[in-house]
């Protein structure tokens, strides 16, 4: 590492934990230690934040607390809703996209293949996006119990479905629906007593808490059943001994983002029109691949021809102080193009890169990158 400050702009892939937060994680985990199962007063002062927790989540997105049930991501909030809707719900159909997160569309093929549902791939466009006549159509043709899995901001593309339409379809079709809003929450408002979405999934660390905690939300609670066997915690829906810090600070987080989220958003979205006009000012050959309509300011997906060392161009970035990703974090280990882009645009050459921006970010540093990249692409690195 060199002494130059470093230029973090993969918050899709994982954000910081908020400053305020850490200074408070030391005292909330000595002073809530207890077991929130324990009849005794530290057992009730631990129920007691774990409570209030669930009361602030609630409150946030306007639902009942029994609706919250805390998990340990969003990867377990995904697959609990999933072996739910088909154990509980006899779901017979799934339908959704090939460019889900893994922890949904992986989760659909297990089932298919253990042909307990059918599952249903819906086409999309370039951007990632469904068509919603298509999905009507498609839900019109299906006999028998279906839920709907489409993703609110895409974690690749940051494109945006309309969950209002999508879940109206639903409603009109009498099919569930579950959008993965692990990449949407905090940075969206979500009144989910209005809008028609069954289930929803969040992930602590997308949004400056803590790796290891995450929620979902169930409209029917009855529906979700136990991924795992245990004592029966989260009033029978998620055994094992609740993560309290974890749980606590995630409260803490999404506080913060809703109090300033307006201005957030504003200010982000700023650094991505900033950025999207400047990459294609530098006539490299840039292609930005988010959408200009219905996008999520904090993702910014873009496309570099090929050159002499463009594979290596993840590596020279972060040489040069800049954490970027060519994809979604998991398969990001090793530099690979994205599948979900080869998917998307299979005629494009050349490597995609995914900056996604915090508020913590700057114009100036934004230039630096652009400075960097005109560098590495014209080899005079
Ligand atoms: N869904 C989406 C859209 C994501 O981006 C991620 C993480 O990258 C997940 C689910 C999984 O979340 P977790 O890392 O908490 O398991």
């Amino acid at each position: 590492m060199t002494d130059r400050k470093r230029i973090y702009l993969d918050h899709a892939a994982t954000t910081p934990v908020d400053d305020r937060i850490a200074a408070d994680l030391q005292n909330i985990a000595f002073k809530f230690f207890g077991n929130p199962s324990s009849i005794h007063t530290e057992g009730v002062s631990a129920r007691d934040l774990l409570e209030s927790s669930r009361r602030m989540i609630s409150n946030l997105f306007h639902c009942t607390t029994s609706q919250i049930i805390f998990t340990s991501c969003g990867t377990e909030s995904n697959n609990t809703i999933f072996q739910s809707a088909i154990h509980d719900l006899g779901i017979e159909h799934i339908l959704t996209t090939d460019i889900e997160h893994p922890s949904v569309i992986q989760t659909a093929l297990y089932y298919s293949n253990q042909q307990k549902i059918k599952l249903h791939i819906l086409p999309v466009d370039e951007f990632g996006l469904v068509s919603m006549d298509i999905l009507e159509e498609k839900l019109k043709a299906i006999k028998g119990k279906c839920l709907v899995s489409l993703m609110h901001v895409h974690n690749e593309i940051g494109s945006t479905h309309p969950l209002n339409t999508i879940s109206e379809i639903c409603i009109n079709h009498q099919a569930f629906f579950h959008s993965d809003t692990v990449q949407g929450i905090g940075i969206y408002d979500y009144h989910l007593d209005s809008l028609g979405v069954d289930f929803i999934s969040a992930s602590a660390h997308k949004f400056n808490a803590l790796k290891g905690v995450g929620f979902l939300f169930a409209r029917t609670p009855a529906a979700i059943h136990c991924m795992m066997h245990g004592g029966g915690q989260e009033r029978d829906k998620r055994s094992g001994t609740e993560n309290l810090l974890g749980i606590s600070a995630m409260t803490q987080a999404l506080e913060y983002k809703y109090q300033s989220r307006v201005d957030d958003f504003q200010y982000i979205d700023e650094l991505h029109q900033y950025m999207r006009k400047k990459l294609v000012d530098l006539d490299l050959g840039i292609e930005i691949n988010t959408p200009q309509k219905n996008y999520c300011p904090k993702i910014l997906n873009f496309q570099i021809p090929e050159y002499r060392g463009s594979d290596m161009l993840l590596i020279n970035l972060d040489i040069a102080g800049i954490a970027a990703s060519g994809g979604s974090a998991c398969s990001s280990g090793a530099e690979k193009p994205s599948g979900v882009i080869s998917k998307l645009k299979p005629l494009t050459k050349g490597r995609s890169v995914r900056f996604s921006f915090s508020t913590k970010n700057t114009k100036e540093e934004l230039d630096y990158c652009l400075y960097t990249l005109d560098k590495l692409i014209k080899k005079k690195y």
